[in-house]
């Protein structure tokens, strides 16, 4: 399968930016760096960083059993979903399928690089409507987006209906999995190698803890890797990132730890949801819950949260299937107890 012809014509032969550190190969001879006008006056962050990030993916590589050049970082997760729009949609003639209530930065990125989208809404369970996605894409249905658990309405979709798409859509499909960790559904990484349309996208903000250094991770056929290393900034992944994911993935256990401990309080905090009086509470396979108040009190239930103290995420009004719906974050024990008394409060 020839996977070039996903992306956009018009990028297939750009010539990357040569930064300057790229003809670098250590060969172990001490080199003096005069190619790059950096500060030779040391404070640890005087130099570029490894445009390639070779260190930091070797790492990764080892961890989620994928090549390296199967592996894309990008400065959050935000960076790969522009990059991947850019480099796969024509502006004004192609366009992004997105599956609503979905995670919102896919529409946003579309629309700052010109692109348009295509809704297909999931079913009232909170489903992909297989068949409705597949007739309404066509030729310049370029990229599908899958969030798998899905944001914000926080369940897994059927894998026997991702695994439909990705069989049958006529672009790539990427599988947005943010919140794996804390699904009982595994990831589909180990798939990559039937799938060269699928690509997959995690991040470090969620389970990793480490929202603040901005790592989203990409996987994908080697040959759409390397054509998204040609369109990147070269130094899209500061130093500071990876020398602090570096130091993190060294104790990747104490991360496993922490997300347990968040699956086990996603439990606890469900099911005083389900206590609180008028309230529906949706089973949750990522970090948060989603849950519905009485019909017309979403805005006022928010904004009371609010003034006790507590932000939640009020999705009423972003879509028909979230009115009067609200999203709250698993957090410590606490921090989850005193949300709850103060919903207790307001409605019951
Ligand atoms: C939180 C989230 C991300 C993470 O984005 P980063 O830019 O890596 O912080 C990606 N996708 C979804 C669906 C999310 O909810």
């Amino acid at each position: 399968i020839d996977v070039n012809k996903f992306l956009r014509k018009s990028l297939l032969a750009v010539a990357p930016y040569q930064s300057a550190r790229e003809e670098y190969v250590n060969d172990g001879r001490k080199m003096i760096l005069l190619d790059a006008n950096e500060n030779p006056f040391a404070t640890a962050i005087n130099r570029y960083p490894d445009p390639m990030q070779l260190e930091l993916k070797t790492q990764i590589a080892a961890w989620k059993k994928v090549p390296i050049n199967q592996i894309y970082l990008s400065n959050g997760s935000d960076e790969f979903i522009s990059q991947i729009i850019m480099g796969c949609c024509e502006p004004g003639v192609d366009h992004i399928v997105l599956v609503p209530p979905t995670f919102g930065m896919y529409k946003v990125a579309a629309t700052l690089n010109g692109v348009g989208v295509v809704e297909v809404p999931l079913t009232e369970d909170f489903q992909l409507d297989v068949s409705a996605i597949l007739e309404t894409s066509n030729e310049q249905s370029k990229l599908l987006f899958i969030p798998n658990p899905n944001n914000p309405t926080g369940n897994s979709f059927n894998r026997k209906d991702i695994k439909t798409l990705v069989e049958n859509f006529n672009g790539l499909v990427v599988l947005d999995e943010a919140y794996v960790e804390f699904a009982e559904a595994k990831s589909i990484l180990p798939e990559l190698a039937k799938h060269p349309n699928l690509m997959v996208c995690q991040t470090l903000s969620k389970a990793q803890g480490m929202a603040g250094v901005r790592l989203g991770m990409a996987f994908a056929h080697a040959e759409l890797i390397l054509f998204l290393n040609k369109i990147k900034a070269p130094y899209n992944i500061n130093s500071l990132t990876q020398m602090s994911v570096e130091f993190a993935l060294r104790h990747i256990d104490w991360f496993d730890e922490k997300s347990r401990l968040i699956c086990e309080a996603r439990a606890r905090l469900f099911e005083s949801l389900k206590k609180v009086s008028g309230i529906t509470a949706y089973p949750s396979a990522a970090n948060f819950i989603l849950f519905r108040v009485p019909a017309g009190t979403g805005d006022s239930v928010h904004d009371d949260l609010q003034r006790q103290g507590v932000l939640v995420k009020n999705l009423n009004g972003a879509h028909p299937l979230l009115t009067d719906s609200l999203r709250v974050t698993v957090s410590t024990s606490l921090e989850n107890a005193t949300f709850v008394d103060a919903l207790n409060d307001l409605l019951g």
